[in-house]
């Protein structure tokens, strides 16, 4: 039997260490631009406590752990993201 040892990332708002699976990922990646929970390029994780994602600070944490703008469709699309985690905590399983 494999053991899987959990991957650790880093919620950028809170600073605290998460299993990456518990985390949400937004990525720029390197064709396809700014993407939730998939894509390849830099990555910035926030964990699924409400403090984190509706800071108002959490827009310009992103857009500085990214390095790029984000656009306000994707800030929208981002928090409808967030908030159906909240609602269906066992969405996927
Ligand atoms: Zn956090």
């Amino acid at each position: 039997m494999i053991q899987q040892t959990p991957v650790m990332r880093i919620c950028i708002s809170c600073r605290k260490t998460y299993d990456r699976k518990d985390l949400i990922k937004i990525t720029k990646d390197h064709k396809k631009g700014i993407m939730l929970k998939k894509g390849m390029g830099r990555s910035a994780y926030i964990c699924k406590s409400k403090n984190c994602y509706s800071d108002s600070k959490i827009k310009k944490k992103l857009q500085k752990a990214l390095k790029t703008f984000l656009e306000p469709e994707f800030i929208e699309i981002f928090e409808q993201e967030i908030t159906s985690y909240n609602d269906n905590p066992n969405k996927g399983i």
